[in-house]
């Protein structure tokens, strides 16, 4: 939004300062959005970010996973390519917005070989919430 780094600072903080959970849930979004940013084509930040700035709409970031916290070597969805289309399959869990996302950020294995390095045993991809076979779980009540 033309807004500087320290602009984008002094904001969360001071809304965080109100209410880190809103604040989480406002910081998520643009978590979702940087992998998008820095390695995403024009095309796909026309279409993803620019949905961002048309309508009141958020981003995820999907990497945790039932087994795979710090450890995001130990990620487990896989991603298969099958023709013109990437196939994924698996679980992610702790996912800020999972519930209410457009669109995800979704990291996930696409060398199935265990000798390959992490550094290049990944792929991350955008996935669109109305994406046939993605479910976002139920939200889960903490109180
Ligand atoms: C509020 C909240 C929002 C979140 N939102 C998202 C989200 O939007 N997207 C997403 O992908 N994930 C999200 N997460 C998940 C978050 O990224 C994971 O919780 C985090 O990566 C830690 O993983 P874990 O909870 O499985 O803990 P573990 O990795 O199991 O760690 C457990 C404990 O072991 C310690 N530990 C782990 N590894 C080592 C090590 N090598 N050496 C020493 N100590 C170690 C840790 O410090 C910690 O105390 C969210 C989590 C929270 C709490």
């Amino acid at each position: 939004m033309g807004n500087s780094v320290f602009d984008g600072c002094l904001i969360a903080e001071e809304l965080a300062y109100g209410c880190t959970g809103i604040m989480t849930a406002l910081e998520a979004s643009g978590l979702g959005q940087t992998p998008v940013l820095i390695a995403g084509n024009k095309e796909q930040q026309r279409k993803y970010l620019g949905r961002l700035l048309e309508e009141p709409l958020v981003a995820a970031y999907c990497v945790t996973e039932p087994g795979a916290g710090s450890d995001v070597n130990g990620v487990r969805t896989k991603a298969e390519k099958k023709g013109d289309e990437w196939i994924l399959n698996g679980q992610k869990m702790w996912i800020t917005n999972g519930g209410v996302a457009n669109w995800y950020f979704v990291l996930a294995r696409s060398n199935p070989d265990p000798k390959c390095p992490a550094a290049k045993a990944f792929t991350g991809f955008i996935v669109d919430r109305e994406t046939p076979g993605l479910t976002p779980g139920r939200k889960v009540n903490l109180i």
